[in-house]
């Protein structure tokens, strides 16, 4: 679970998921109210975290040989997964970065 690290309090999940998706790259920590980023390394791993759930479900599409009807109806169980691992992956820096740090 991500640390603010202006007052190094540990966000709960929930208030995480709150600031997290509303896809905006600044969150307001619950406890200080200084404004935090999601660090790159934090965001690659959601990319990769997306990124593996959704071979899996190939996977298990293609293990079961079940239709793309069956495997679309299975995306919204990969969307759950996605939604509760993803406040794990959260790391946070009291600046926004740029391309060159
Ligand atoms: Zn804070």
């Amino acid at each position: 679970m991500p640390i603010c690290e202006n007052c190094h309090n540990k966000w709960s999940w929930k208030q995480t998921i709150k600031k997290t998706f509303p896809l905006d790259p600044r969150m307001t920590c619950p406890y200080c109210g200084e404004t935090q980023y999601q660090i790159q390394k934090s965001k690659t791993k959601g990319g990769f975290l997306i990124g593996t759930v959704f071979f899996l479900l190939l996977l298990i599409q293609n293990f079961f040989d079940i239709s793309v009807a069956g495997s679309l109806s299975l995306l919204p169980v990969m969307l759950i997964i996605i939604f509760l691992l993803y406040p794990f992956l959260v790391e946070l820096n009291s600046r926004e970065e740029g391309i060159f740090n």
